[in-house]
């Protein structure tokens, strides 16, 4: 049984090719299951009736569970879903002013062990298929009154959510082709971002197949200290990512990279270091942005946020050397919604979380 959703158009029309049926089917199905958010076939009126009834033999519309749903006092909303062997995923909505942002998570944990992160700290499971990937959007549109005929409620999506989307390739990248394609959600390129720790091979994959906005989960201005924050440095070093930035900014929606920065009080947080910042990106020659992120603390975390004081002379500095930058509203803190506290539920293969309990049990 085929799960339509984790199919984009050229696979769609590869698989309604083998089945024996005309490829403009995948335009409609397209349209009915993401642009009209229909998911019954039933209901599908214009499909010719004998595709229509054969439908239920040989395909599926299935979607992960939405085990609970938060929203915070600033509107900030949190979904948990089940996607099954009691593994659960976090997707978060965010509302503003003139954009509806949805967080979608790409992986159950998170092989990768960023020091600071929460996801990181859950372990690792698997990797997420496309229809669970782009289920999040279709699921939220639904639980936050999608109407086919109004204006869009999400409009931006950000692929930020659990685990590191260039490690999911092969599935990430069908979704972001439903996110992006006329028939189905239509989002811009550049309302679509992924954000990536820096896998240096998959973003050059990324810039071909399907260049969208690009964040970078930078934390760090130098080799010694992202070696730390972020471990994947030790495979690709800071000037290998750089080069990185700088070849998909050539191909890219967006004339920009954004870099993301997370706030660590004494750690990754002193003016000498927005300096050491301004030199690494000057020197790559990369247009950038600089989005700040007040760290949030967890349970076992060795870090604190750093006080506002320390983050406005650290911008100060990056804003005096000419960059955009901004510091991230914490919102939803009172539902767990904030960044880098997406941990949902891992069933951990790693035997990461086994090793931070005895860590945790020593320290008390
Ligand atoms: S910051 Fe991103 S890449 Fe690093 S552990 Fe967390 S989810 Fe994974």
């Amino acid at each position: 049984m085929q799960n339509l959703l984790d199919l984009d158009m050229a696979g769609l029309k590869a698989w309604l090719a083998q089945i024996g049926e005309k490829p403009f089917r995948a335009n409609q199905l397209l349209r009915w299951i993401y642009s009209r958010g229909e998911s019954d076939f039933a209901a599908m009126t214009d499909l010719a009736r004998t595709f229509r009834e054969r439908l239920p033999d040989v395909a599926e519309i299935r979607l992960p569970k939405i085990v609970s749903d938060k929203i915070s006092d600033d509107g900030t909303r949190k979904f948990l879903m089940d996607v099954g062997a009691s593994n659960l995923i976090e997707t978060v909505f965010i509302p503003e002013a003139d954009r509806g942002t949805l967080c979608v998570s790409t992986q159950v944990g998170c092989a990768l062990d960023c020091s600071f992160c929460s996801t990181g700290k859950q372990g690792f499971n698997r990797n997420l298929t496309t229809s669970e990937i782009i289920g999040q959007l279709w699921l939220a549109n639904q639980a936050l009154g999608f109407d086919p005929a109004g204006d869009r409620i999400i409009s931006n999506v950000v692929i930020m959510g659990m685990g590191e989307p260039l490690a999911n390739f092969e599935a990430l990248v069908p979704a972001l082709n439903l996110m992006l394609d006329d028939h189905a959600y239509g989002l811009s390129r550049r309302r679509v971002t992924v954000s990536t720790s820096g896998i240096v091979p998959a973003m050059d994959r990324l810039r071909e197949a399907c260049p969208t906005a690009l964040a970078v989960s930078l934390h760090a201005p130098n080799d010694a200290l992202r070696d730390v924050l972020v471990p994947i440095n030790q495979k690709y070093p800071l000037a290998e990512l750089m080069a990185a930035c700088k070849r998909y900014l050539e191909n890219a929606p967006r004339d920009f990279i954004t870099f993301e920065y997370v706030m660590l009080d004494g750690v990754n947080d002193s003016p000498a270091q927005a300096r050491e910042l301004v030199a690494l990106v000057s020197k790559a020659k990369i247009h950038c942005k600089f989005n700040l992120i007040p760290f949030n603390p967890f349970p076992g975390s060795p870090y604190r946020r750093s006080s506002r004081e320390r983050i406005t002379a650290f911008a100060n500095v990056l804003i005096g050397a000419g960059y955009v930058t901004t510091t991230r509203k914490t919102r939803g803190d009172d539902i767990d919604a904030a960044c880098g506290q997406l941990a949902g539920q891992v069933q951990d293969k790693t035997r990461r979380t086994q090793h931070l309990k005895v860590v945790n049990e020593v320290g008390t």
